[in-house]
């Protein structure tokens, strides 16, 4: 069984705690990170950074010195899962129209565009589907989600996209121990993105 960090410093965290605590055949246990030492704890399998504010996030770590420990951890290929504002964070660059822009964690090979869904689609709910999922669709919550605008890298594969003014665009990628989602599978009730993380990070530790 696996041992969950959750990056506790804004945003929804207890959401993705609650979610874990209930796959008790997977997780032995569900912690908030909100210190360096606490995020050094040998004992922690894999971590996830939670949707909220990509810009109060990157502040506050800064200010709790969260930062480099959090990029030494993604170097690392230690297993990590971003939503939403936790995606931005793990891209190498967000709003590359922006002049200067934002401190991010970085370590996966795509270029993201906040809040970039359009103004009537702030927030909205998507059937998604795909080998990911199966043959039940999956409920995707989007809340002033970004997009992928590129692809940077062979190295990021692509796991589920969703239709964007007649386009594809992707919404849930993965870079060898990270992953990523545009949406929120910590809001609903059901746990097949959770359990493809935790699939994925027991994976990566046997292998290292
Ligand atoms: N719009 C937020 C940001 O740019 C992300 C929204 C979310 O995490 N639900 O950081």
């Amino acid at each position: 069984k696996l041992k969950i960090g959750v990056l506790a410093l804004q945003g929804a965290f207890s959401e993705h705690v609650n979610l874990l605590k209930r796959i008790q055949d997977e997780v032995s246990d569900a912690v908030l990170i909100k210190t360096q030492s606490e995020l050094e704890d040998p004992s922690l399998d894999a971590l996830i950074l939670p949707g909220g504010e990509s810009t109060s996030m990157a502040l506050v770590a800064e200010r709790s010195g969260l930062m480099e420990p959090l990029r030494k951890w993604v170097k690392g290929g230690r297993p990590v899962w971003g939503t939403c504002a936790g995606m931005i964070l793990l891209s190498n660059a967000a709003n590359k129209t922006k002049i200067g822009g934002q401190s991010l964690i970085g370590g996966l090979d795509v270029t993201v565009q906040r809040n970039a869904f359009g103004t009537q689609l702030d927030s909205f709910v998507e059937d998604l589907s795909g080998p990911l999922f199966g043959p039940t669709p999956f409920q995707a919550v989007f809340i002033r989600a970004p997009i992928i605008d590129t692809i940077d890298s062979d190295a990021v594969e692509v796991l589920v996209t969703v239709d964007h003014g007649g386009k594809q665009v992707p919404v849930a990628v993965r870079q060898g121990s990270i992953l990523a989602t545009a949406f929120h599978p910590e809001l609903t009730h059901d746990d097949r993105v959770h359990r493809y993380f935790l699939d994925m990070a027991r994976k990566t530790i046997n292998k290292v």
